[in-house]
Protein backbone atom coordinates (compact mmCIF):
# COMPACT_ATOMS: atom_id res chain seq x y z
CA UNK A 1 0.00 0.00 0.00
CA UNK A 2 0.98 3.23 -1.29
CA UNK A 3 1.41 6.15 1.81
CA UNK A 4 -0.56 8.89 1.09
CA UNK A 5 1.40 12.78 1.18
CA UNK A 6 -2.08 14.41 1.17
CA UNK A 7 -4.50 13.97 3.87
CA UNK A 8 -8.19 15.37 5.03
CA UNK A 9 -7.65 18.29 7.41
CA UNK A 10 -8.62 17.63 11.36
CA UNK A 11 -11.67 19.63 10.50
CA UNK A 12 -12.73 17.61 7.46
CA UNK A 13 -12.35 14.37 9.45
CA UNK A 14 -14.04 15.81 12.51
CA UNK A 15 -17.04 16.53 10.72
CA UNK A 16 -16.88 13.54 9.15
CA UNK A 17 -16.92 11.84 12.60
CA UNK A 18 -20.12 13.65 13.91
CA UNK A 19 -21.95 12.99 10.74
CA UNK A 20 -21.79 16.62 9.23
CA UNK A 21 -20.68 15.64 5.89
CA UNK A 22 -22.96 14.50 2.38
CA UNK A 23 -22.95 11.16 1.60
CA UNK A 24 -21.08 12.01 -1.42
CA UNK A 25 -17.87 13.48 0.63
CA UNK A 26 -17.92 10.40 3.64
CA UNK A 27 -17.44 7.92 0.44
CA UNK A 28 -13.95 9.63 -0.78
CA UNK A 29 -13.62 10.06 3.36
CA UNK A 30 -13.99 6.40 3.89
CA UNK A 31 -11.90 5.35 0.76
CA UNK A 32 -9.03 7.44 1.84
CA UNK A 33 -9.40 6.07 5.62
CA UNK A 34 -9.38 2.73 3.74
CA UNK A 35 -6.16 3.40 2.17
CA UNK A 36 -4.55 5.18 5.30
CA UNK A 37 -3.44 4.06 8.23
CA UNK A 38 -2.91 7.69 9.94
CA UNK A 39 -6.34 8.83 8.91
CA UNK A 40 -7.97 5.86 10.08
CA UNK A 41 -6.35 6.26 13.72
CA UNK A 42 -7.00 10.29 13.66
CA UNK A 43 -10.75 9.72 12.89
CA UNK A 44 -10.96 6.93 15.70
CA UNK A 45 -9.16 9.33 17.76
CA UNK A 46 -11.64 12.51 16.84
CA UNK A 47 -14.44 10.41 17.24
CA UNK A 48 -13.72 9.80 20.83
CA UNK A 49 -12.74 13.07 21.45
CA UNK A 50 -17.02 14.33 20.38
CA UNK A 51 -17.91 11.71 22.16
CA UNK A 52 -16.30 13.01 25.66
CA UNK A 53 -17.27 16.49 24.56
CA UNK A 54 -20.55 15.83 24.44
CA UNK A 55 -20.32 13.54 28.18
CA UNK A 56 -18.79 16.69 29.34
CA UNK A 57 -21.46 19.21 28.31
CA UNK A 58 -23.87 16.34 29.81
CA UNK A 59 -22.25 16.02 32.98
CA UNK A 60 -23.78 19.44 35.06
CA UNK A 61 -27.12 17.27 35.19
CA UNK A 62 -28.26 14.02 35.66
CA UNK A 63 -26.60 11.56 33.46
CA UNK A 64 -29.31 10.09 30.51
CA UNK A 65 -28.10 6.62 29.83
CA UNK A 66 -30.87 6.03 27.80
CA UNK A 67 -30.35 9.39 25.58
CA UNK A 68 -26.56 8.89 25.79
CA UNK A 69 -26.97 5.71 24.03
CA UNK A 70 -29.29 6.95 21.55
CA UNK A 71 -26.27 9.48 20.60
CA UNK A 72 -23.11 7.21 20.80
CA UNK A 73 -25.41 4.78 18.48
CA UNK A 74 -26.47 7.39 16.48
CA UNK A 75 -22.52 8.43 15.62
CA UNK A 76 -20.93 7.49 12.11
CA UNK A 77 -19.65 4.11 12.88
CA UNK A 78 -16.15 3.98 10.88
CA UNK A 79 -15.56 0.86 10.04
CA UNK A 80 -19.49 0.59 8.62
CA UNK A 81 -19.74 1.97 4.66
CA UNK A 82 -21.78 4.60 3.97
CA UNK A 83 -24.97 2.79 2.91
CA UNK A 84 -25.37 3.94 -0.88
CA UNK A 85 -28.84 1.95 -1.66
CA UNK A 86 -31.02 0.02 0.65
CA UNK A 87 -30.05 -3.56 -0.98
CA UNK A 88 -27.65 -5.40 1.47
CA UNK A 89 -24.57 -6.27 -1.13
CA UNK A 90 -21.88 -8.64 0.35
CA UNK A 91 -18.53 -8.28 -1.06
CA UNK A 92 -18.92 -11.38 -3.16
CA UNK A 93 -22.02 -9.62 -5.26
CA UNK A 94 -20.13 -6.74 -5.91
CA UNK A 95 -20.65 -6.00 -9.98
CA UNK A 96 -17.25 -3.77 -10.14
CA UNK A 97 -14.54 -4.30 -7.74
CA UNK A 98 -11.66 -3.13 -10.41
CA UNK A 99 -11.73 -0.76 -13.16
CA UNK A 100 -9.92 -1.57 -16.27
CA UNK A 101 -8.82 1.14 -18.72
CA UNK A 102 -6.55 0.71 -21.40
CA UNK A 103 -4.20 -1.96 -20.57
CA UNK A 104 -4.32 -1.25 -16.72
CA UNK A 105 -6.59 -2.68 -14.13
CA UNK A 106 -7.23 -1.00 -10.68
CA UNK A 107 -8.77 -2.68 -7.78
CA UNK A 108 -10.94 0.07 -6.06
CA UNK A 109 -11.33 0.93 -2.19
CA UNK A 110 -14.48 -1.46 -0.81
CA UNK A 111 -16.81 1.49 -0.19
CA UNK A 112 -15.80 2.72 -4.25
CA UNK A 113 -16.88 -0.92 -5.18
CA UNK A 114 -19.80 -0.79 -4.05
CA UNK A 115 -20.29 3.19 -5.03
CA UNK A 116 -19.71 1.50 -8.20
CA UNK A 117 -21.42 -1.68 -8.01
CA UNK A 118 -24.63 -0.72 -10.71
CA UNK A 119 -21.58 -0.58 -13.31
CA UNK A 120 -19.92 2.76 -14.64
CA UNK A 121 -20.84 4.43 -17.67
CA UNK A 122 -17.58 5.63 -19.39
CA UNK A 123 -17.93 9.20 -21.46
CA UNK A 124 -15.03 10.80 -23.51
CA UNK A 125 -14.38 14.18 -22.36
CA UNK A 126 -11.85 16.10 -23.95
CA UNK A 127 -8.19 16.71 -23.79
CA UNK A 128 -8.19 12.50 -23.05
CA UNK A 129 -10.29 12.62 -20.30
CA UNK A 130 -12.69 9.86 -19.38
CA UNK A 131 -15.09 10.43 -16.60
CA UNK A 132 -17.98 7.66 -15.23
CA UNK A 133 -20.92 9.43 -13.09
CA UNK A 134 -21.84 7.99 -10.26
CA UNK A 135 -25.09 9.09 -8.22
CA UNK A 136 -24.55 9.14 -4.89
CA UNK A 137 -26.63 11.79 -3.09
CA UNK A 138 -28.86 14.81 -4.15
CA UNK A 139 -26.00 17.63 -3.25
CA UNK A 140 -23.01 16.30 -4.75
CA UNK A 141 -21.81 14.99 -8.06
CA UNK A 142 -19.11 12.06 -7.89
CA UNK A 143 -17.48 10.65 -10.80
CA UNK A 144 -14.75 8.41 -11.69
CA UNK A 145 -11.75 10.37 -13.81
CA UNK A 146 -9.60 8.58 -15.60
CA UNK A 147 -6.96 10.99 -17.32
CA UNK A 148 -4.95 9.02 -19.94
CA UNK A 149 -1.27 9.20 -20.44
CA UNK A 150 -0.11 12.89 -21.32
CA UNK A 151 -3.55 14.24 -20.76
CA UNK A 152 -4.23 17.90 -19.33
CA UNK A 153 -7.83 19.48 -17.97
CA UNK A 154 -8.59 22.60 -19.41
CA UNK A 155 -8.19 25.17 -16.71
CA UNK A 156 -10.42 25.87 -14.07
CA UNK A 157 -11.79 27.07 -10.92
CA UNK A 158 -14.59 26.04 -8.71
CA UNK A 159 -17.87 27.65 -7.40
CA UNK A 160 -17.61 25.47 -4.58
CA UNK A 161 -15.41 22.54 -3.24
CA UNK A 162 -14.05 19.67 -5.11
CA UNK A 163 -12.47 16.49 -3.58
CA UNK A 164 -10.30 14.27 -5.21
CA UNK A 165 -8.46 10.92 -4.54
CA UNK A 166 -5.94 9.41 -6.33
CA UNK A 167 -6.44 5.73 -6.88
CA UNK A 168 -3.80 4.96 -9.19
CA UNK A 169 -0.95 6.60 -11.09
CA UNK A 170 -0.35 9.92 -10.44
CA UNK A 171 -1.22 13.38 -12.20
CA UNK A 172 0.34 17.61 -11.01
CA UNK A 173 -0.99 20.73 -11.14
CA UNK A 174 0.50 24.05 -9.99
CA UNK A 175 0.10 23.31 -6.41
CA UNK A 176 2.32 19.70 -6.50
CA UNK A 177 2.49 16.08 -7.53
CA UNK A 178 -0.37 13.73 -6.39
CA UNK A 179 0.10 9.91 -6.27
CA UNK A 180 -1.92 6.65 -5.17
CA UNK A 181 -4.45 7.89 -1.63
CA UNK A 182 -3.85 11.15 -1.87
CA UNK A 183 -6.73 13.06 -0.84
CA UNK A 184 -7.04 16.77 -1.84
CA UNK A 185 -9.27 19.36 -1.34
CA UNK A 186 -9.59 22.69 -4.05
CA UNK A 187 -12.04 25.64 -3.18
CA UNK A 188 -13.82 28.77 -5.01
CA UNK A 189 -9.80 30.78 -4.61
CA UNK A 190 -8.20 27.73 -6.40
CA UNK A 191 -7.65 27.61 -10.03
CA UNK A 192 -5.47 25.22 -11.67
CA UNK A 193 -5.16 22.62 -14.99
CA UNK A 194 -4.18 19.25 -13.82
CA UNK A 195 -2.68 17.26 -16.08
CA UNK A 196 -0.53 13.52 -15.88
CA UNK A 197 1.94 11.99 -17.89
CA UNK A 198 1.61 8.22 -16.52
CA UNK A 199 -2.12 8.20 -16.80
CA UNK A 200 -4.11 8.66 -13.18
CA UNK A 201 -7.65 7.24 -12.53
CA UNK A 202 -9.41 9.41 -9.60
CA UNK A 203 -12.34 9.85 -7.87
CA UNK A 204 -13.85 12.67 -7.60
CA UNK A 205 -16.70 14.57 -5.13
CA UNK A 206 -18.26 18.04 -6.21
CA UNK A 207 -20.82 20.09 -4.29
CA UNK A 208 -21.13 22.72 -6.74
CA UNK A 209 -20.04 23.19 -10.68
CA UNK A 210 -16.48 23.50 -12.38
CA UNK A 211 -16.21 27.16 -13.90
CA UNK A 212 -13.42 26.85 -17.17
CA UNK A 213 -11.54 30.11 -17.28
CA UNK A 214 -9.81 30.11 -20.81
CA UNK A 215 -9.98 29.00 -24.08
CA UNK A 216 -12.61 27.43 -25.79
CA UNK A 217 -13.24 25.37 -23.01
CA UNK A 218 -15.62 28.16 -21.67
CA UNK A 219 -18.38 27.01 -24.20
CA UNK A 220 -18.91 23.97 -22.08
CA UNK A 221 -19.51 26.39 -18.66
CA UNK A 222 -23.71 26.35 -19.36
CA UNK A 223 -23.28 22.59 -21.04
CA UNK A 224 -21.29 21.50 -16.99
CA UNK A 225 -24.10 23.64 -14.83
CA UNK A 226 -26.47 21.87 -16.66
CA UNK A 227 -25.20 18.64 -16.10
CA UNK A 228 -24.23 18.95 -12.96
CA UNK A 229 -27.72 20.53 -12.36
CA UNK A 230 -29.25 16.91 -13.58
CA UNK A 231 -26.78 14.68 -11.99
CA UNK A 232 -27.72 16.62 -8.44
CA UNK A 233 -31.13 16.72 -9.09
CA UNK A 234 -30.92 20.38 -7.51
CA UNK A 235 -33.02 23.33 -8.35
CA UNK A 236 -31.78 26.67 -8.78
ZN1 LIG B 1 -4.68 10.08 5.27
Amino acid sequence: MTTANFHPSDDILRDFAQGNVTTGMSVALSAHIELCSSCRTRSSELESESIMEWLKLEGDSEPDFSGMIDTITALPQLTTEPQINSAPVNSDDLAVSEIHMLDRSFTLPRVLARAASNGLKWNKLAGGINQAQVQIDNETQCEFLYMTPGSQVPVHRHQGNEVTLVLDGAFEDQFGHYGPSDFLVRNKRDQHQPSTEEGCLCFAVLDSPLTFTSGLARLFNPINNYRFRRATSQRF
